[in-house]
């Protein structure tokens, strides 16, 4: 079932001007290339295919908006984690996630997380970046490629790793493990 019928992209944001305005709710979804961010987003939202706009060639360095119902957003952070990623394209989202941090609507942040992988150095930097008392929910993403006692025992390590600066849950975009659980906490944060 879809739970958010009415999404729809919103914007490209290149630079803090071209947000949208600063009304409403909304939450960020950031995580490491590849992580399965994209894949995440697409099975919360219930809209197949919608992520995949910010993967065009020329967005995936920009922050993209997707409106769930009007006034309720979630916008698409860069995936970091790239070595390669030349210092000149850094330079040019820094700013930008800066300025989405003093956002009165920003109401917490996603993290996608590859479950095998566990919590990394580039994930500590975002955490890091994080403001403090803004919220952080953790998805262990790909949760099909363990065992389930694997799997619990990653989501052990995680929840130990991150010390109660974040809620971690379980989660698969290919067999459906925690979708409902992710679209619960993000209603709640965007109610
Ligand atoms: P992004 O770069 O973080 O947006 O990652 P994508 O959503 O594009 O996924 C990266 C790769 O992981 C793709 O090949 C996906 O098919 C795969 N993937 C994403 N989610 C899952 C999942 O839940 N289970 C499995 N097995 N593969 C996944």
């Amino acid at each position: 079932m879809s739970r958010f019928q009415q999404a729809r992209f919103l914007v490209s944001a290149a630079a803090p001007g071209q947000f949208p305005p600063d009304l409403g709710a909304e939450v960020a979804f950031a995580g490491r290339s590849n992580a399965g961010k994209s894949s995440a987003i697409n099975a919360i939202v219930g809209r197949h295919g919608l992520a995949r706009t910010a993967k065009l060639p020329g967005r995936t360095r920009l922050l993209n908006y997707f409106e769930l119902t009007p006034g309720k957003r979630i916008v698409d952070l860069p995936g970091y984690g790239y070595a390669s990623a030349p210092e000149a394209e850094r330079s040019k989202w820094l700013p930008l996630i800066d300025a989405l941090k003093e956002r009165e609507s920003l109401r917490g942040l996603f993290l996608v997380i590859d479950v095998r992988r566990g919590v990394t150095e580039g994930d500590e930097g975002l955490l890091a970046w994080v403001a403090p008392g803004q919220r952080v929910h953790v998805l262990l993403s790909k949760a099909d490629k363990l065992g389930r006692g694997e799997a619990l025992k990653a989501l052990r390590a995680a929840t130990a790793q991150l010390e109660g600066r974040a809620s971690v849950q379980l989660f698969s975009s290919m067999d459906g493990t925690g979708v409902a659980q992710a679209q619960d906490a993000l209603k709640a944060w965007l109610a």
